[in-house]
């Protein structure tokens, strides 16, 4: 963000025109993504847009999506279900991508894809995703947002695509696994996913802050290439981030909790598995139960699920436990979870029993998304005058 914020956009075009696709400088901006500085502008801003989307929700259109690698589960709820919820139901535009080509960025096959698609549009709506005022869509699906990948890929560098932090990430989380030249490109991909249906908005943690980055350098430079004709009609808005308080829940093996790691509590499981998997959970072996999440994070996480499950203060409940050990605090969280999730899960399995009409959601999701992408790529086409 930093890196443009404050030039002029002739200034702007005229540095663009200079500097080119200039490496250093790309890499720079991404790497910029994450400096001190410019989190603190990302941070402020994200308070400014909240502010004005509890005035103007009509005015923002987000887009949201997982890979669906695995099962919703618990994390994502508070991580990043119930932010989107709240976001619809403010009034603002909510598309939901089910981005199913990107399961294959780091591994060999597609897994249980259908199950898990028709899984994770159960988990939305039993979650309180509105199919009548949210898009929910399947790249696969799309064939107009995955051609918007080819005029796209011709305005990023190879190396800046390597230099992503992004990306480097995702490839170190593989364990040394070849990078294909789809996790190379993800991020471009993720730009056409939020480009095609001019989103403003994309609630992301700061480790995300680089794609954002990314799909705006793609946008500026799009239409700074093909766009001059009529400067102040861009082809492409400039997405924003919407910064999330950073939620780190932990898996049942003290590690971030993961779809693809098998340490989850799955938003569809019933009340026993949670039950039987939050008494596996690893914790200590101090019986006193403290609020510590520096120094107990197994413990603290329990607390923190039980807090956001109840409502009530970690605090309070850890010294409400007190000498009770591991054992209470267990049976407390199952308690919360599973009261909690109570009416989500039985919504989700009467969406289950109707396959029908998880199919209709997602047909017409795909429709919308489908005409939303091809009027798009009408425009790119008629900005690289390709239109014949
Ligand atoms: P994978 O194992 O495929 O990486 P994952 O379970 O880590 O899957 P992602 O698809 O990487 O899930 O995460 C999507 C978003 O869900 C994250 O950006 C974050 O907002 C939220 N999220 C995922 N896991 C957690 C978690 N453990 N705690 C809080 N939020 C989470
Ligand atoms: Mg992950």
């Amino acid at each position: 963000m930093r890196a443009y914020c404050g030039a002029t956009s002739s200034e702007r075009i005229r540095k663009e025109q200079v500097e080119g696709m200039s490496e250093n400088n790309a890499g720079d901006e991404l790497a910029a993504a994450t400096s001190e500085a410019s989190l603190a502008a990302s941070r402020q801003r994200s308070r400014d847009i909240e502010a004005d989307l509890a005035v103007h929700p009509e005015r923002w259109r987000v887009l949201t999506g997982d890979r669906p690698t695995g099962e919703l589960h618990i994390g994502h709820y508070f991580g990043s279900l119930a932010n989107r919820v709240r976001l619809q139901n403010l009034g603002v535009e909510t598309w939901v991508l089910v981005a199913d080509y990107q399961v294959i960025t780091d591994r060999d096959g597609v897994g249980p894809i259908r199950e898990r698609v028709y899984s994770a549009i159960a988990n939305y709506l039993a979650c309180g995703i509105d199919p009548e005022r949210s898009t929910i869509f399947t790249h696969s699906a799309i064939p107009a947002l995955n051609q918007l990948l080819l005029p796209f890929l011709s305005l990023v560098t190879d190396s800046e695509l390597k230099r992503n932090p992004t990306v480097k990430a995702e490839h170190e989380a593989t364990g040394g696994r070849p990078m294909s030249a789809l996790l190379l490109t993800y991020p471009v991909h993720q730009a056409a996913d939020i480009l095609f249906c001019k989103a403003q908005l994309v609630p992301v943690g700061k480790d995300q802050l680089p794609h954002l980055e990314q799909a705006r350098l793609i946008a500026r430079r799009f239409d700074e290439r093909y766009g001059r004709s009529v400067p102040e009609h861009p082809v492409f808005p400039q997405p924003e981030a919407l910064l999330s308080v950073a939620m780190n829940i932990l898996g049942t093996d003290g590690t971030k909790m993961s779809k693809s790691k098998g340490n989850t509590i799955e938003l569809g499981m019933d009340a026993d598995t949670t039950a039987k998997l939050i008494k596996k959970a690893v914790t200590d072996s101090d019986r006193h139960i403290t609020y510590d999440p520096v120094h107990r994070p197994e413990v603290a996480n329990l607390l923190l699920l039980a807090a956001l499950c109840s409502g009530d203060d970690p605090v309070a409940i850890a010294e409400r436990i007190g000498d009770g050990g591991g054992g209470a605090l267990k049976a407390l969280v199952t308690e919360a979870v599973n009261t909690f999730f109570a009416p989500i899960r039985q919504r989700r399995a009467e969406l289950v029993a109707d396959p029908g009409y998880l199919e209709q959601v997602l047909a017409a999701g795909n429709a919308k998304a489908n005409a939303q992408a091809e009027a798009t790529l009408d425009e790119v086409r008629t900005a690289m005058q390709m239109k014949y």
